[in-house]
Order: structure tokens, then C-alpha cells, then sequence
């Protein structure tokens, strides 16, 4: 079987209040999940939601570092330093990430796992250990499990994907890179992810949005989104294929706050062993865990 996991930054289950919730929108299809709901949720496509929980037993706001690292290893990060991090993860953080990624576990099981982001010319000029202070969760775990980093020869060769999956945050910095649709970048993931066994592709413009409170772009911004993965549902064959999103922690579903926020974040699954993964999730640590015991179970 395979494995697509879309983590999508800051994207919490909110309440279904047009005026701070851009998913209480007619345009959206997906991602009108609301505390309110029913749960599991059906989704179009086949699909199931579940309302899953960020906090990880700790006061205080859900934060990147320490939220992804939970969700990529099984391990509550939280409650292992202490408090919720922000940003990057530091030196315990990225040693958890170096022996209990969802990569490294996978690799452990002589599966292929990848991840699909390009990553710009300075990260190769300079080397992750240049920079490690500024490496995102993502990048610690595949640097650590000796992943291949696709770059941007990679990217135009249309074999990867850009972190907004247009490459217009490249072309507005100069580079010569084509615009890619979300029809086309959809296409992209869909067609990759038949070469690998995990294939987990990360976007965080949500963060972003929901940090400017900007409801009319917010609600373009997740349209958008939805088209790109409805466009990867409709080219991947769902009976040998478990699609999975989920985030780190609330933020864009309430833009009545700057912050992110304590809200559950959803967990949307479509495919081969959906059921069984959102009933074995409670919480962000459960979702590692889950995912390798599908794969042996299938395979097994
Ligand atoms: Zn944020």
C-alpha cells in the first residue's frame, strides 16, 4: 500500500462562525469541519474526519516545534522538554526526530519514505549542519534518516513540489521556475507518491494566513488548497492508497486571534485503512504509531 500525508500548518477544528472561520464558506468542501459536527465526519470523496487533540496535556498554546515533533514521532515533545515550542526544534527535540521519526521508522521496516518539498540552493550551498538552528521538523527528520532533499532542477523536472505548490513565492524572489496550478502540483504528489511507500509533503501558507487574520484571503487560500488536493484524490487509486491530513495545532480556523490557537485539529483520511487509523487517534502522538501498524498490518 501506499502512504500520502498532506501536514498542513495551522489548521485547527474551529467553531462555525462566518465572521473569524474562513472554513464556514460555500466555496469550501473539506475543510468545513466544525466543533459542532458529528464525528467521524463524512467527506466527500469517501472520505472521514475525525477531531483529534494538540494540546498534549499541557497549559498554554500548541506550537510548531514541539506539536510536529509529537505528530512525526509518537513521542509527546511536550511533555518530554516541558512546554510547548515555537518555531524550529531545538537540540532535544532534534534528537528525538534522529532516532524515532516516522522516516527512521519506516526506513526500519524497509520501507521507502519521502518527502516531496524542494528546498532552495542555499540549503545545498550551505548544509544542514550550517544552519541547524533554522531547520524546520521536517527537514531534521529527513536530513537524520539520510533522505534525498529535492531541489530545484528537481522541482522544474516537475518530481517535487515548492512548500506553496504554485513556485509563485519563487518567482516573486527571481527565480526561474514555472507556475505550477494546483491541478498540476495535485498531479505532481499523486504521481510521486506511487514511487515510494510514505510520501508526506508539507504546507504552511495556513499558518501564515491565520497569523494575518485576512478573512477574504484565508478563505482564497484554502479554496485553492482544497483544489489541489481534490485534484490528487481523483488521480490516485484509493483502495491501495490511505491519503492523510492532518496539523500541528489550530490557527486559521479563528481569525478573531493572532495566535494559534488550543482548538482539536482535524484528522481527514481517505483510502485503504482510514477506519483504522481514526480509530486508534486521540491525539497528535497517535498518528506515527497508527501508520506503521497499518503498514505491517497489511503487509504482514
Ligand atoms: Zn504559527
Amino acid at each position: 500500500m501506499k502512504i500520502i500525508f498532506i501536514f498542513i500548518d495551522g489548521l485547527g477544528i474551529g467553531e462555525a462562525d462566518a465572521l473569524k472561520n474562513p472554513c464556514v464558506n460555500a466555496k469550501i468542501n473539506l475543510f468545513n469541519i466544525f466543533q459542532t459536527d458529528l464525528f467521524p465526519k463524512k467527506l466527500p470523496y469517501d472520505g472521514i474526519a475525525g477531531a483529534i487533540d494538540a494540546q498534549l496535556g499541557a497549559p498554554g498554546i500548541p506550537q510548531s516545534a514541539t506539536g510536529q515533533t509529537a505528530l512525526f514521532t509518537g513521542i509527546n515533545a511536550v511533555q518530554y522538554i516541558g512546554s510547548h515550542l515555537s518555531g524550529f526544534p531545538n537540540e532535544k527535540l532534534r534528537i528525538l526526530l534522529e532516532h524515532h521519526s516516522i522516516f527512521n521508522q519506516f526506513n526500519k521496516m524497509g520501507k521507502q519514505p519521502c518527502f516531496l518539498n524542494a528546498y532552495r540552493p542555499l540549503f545545498f550551498e550551505k548544509g544542514p549542519d550550517a544552519i541547524i538552528r533554522y531547520l524546520s521538523v521536517t527537514s531534521v527528520m529527513n536530513w537524520k534518516a539520510g533522505l534525498h532533499f529535492f531541489n530545484f532542477d528537481e522541482l522544474a523536472a516537475e518530481q517535487s513540489i515548492y512548500h506553496d505548490f504554485t513556485n509563485l513565492e519563487l518567482m516573486k524572489r527571481g527565480y526561474k521556475i514555472p507556475l505550477f496550478t494546483a491541478q498540476k502540483a495535485g498531479a505532481i504528489l499523486a504521481g510521486q507518491s506511487q514511487n515510494y511507500d510514505l510520501c508526506l509533503y508539507e504546507y504552511f501558507k495556513t499558518d501564515w494566513a491565520g497569523h494575518a487574520q485576512n478573512l477574504s484571503e484565508a478563505v482564497a487560500l484554502l479554496v485553492h488548497l482544497e483544489k489541489f488536493i481534490i485534484t490528487l484524490l481523483q488521480h490516485i487509486d484509493l483502495s491501495e492508497t490511505l491519503v492523510v491530513i492532518t496539523s500541528d495545532h489550530g490557527n486559521i480556523e479563528d481569525l478573531s486571534l493572532k495566535t494559534h490557537t488550543t482548538n482539536p485539529v482535524p484528522l481527514i483520511l481517505w483510502g485503504k485503512g482510514k477506519e483504522i487509523l481514526l480509530d486508534k487517534t486521540d491525539s497528535l502522538v497517535d498518528i506515527t504509531p497508527g501508520l506503521v501498524n497499518i503498514v505491517n498490518g497489511f503487509e504482514s
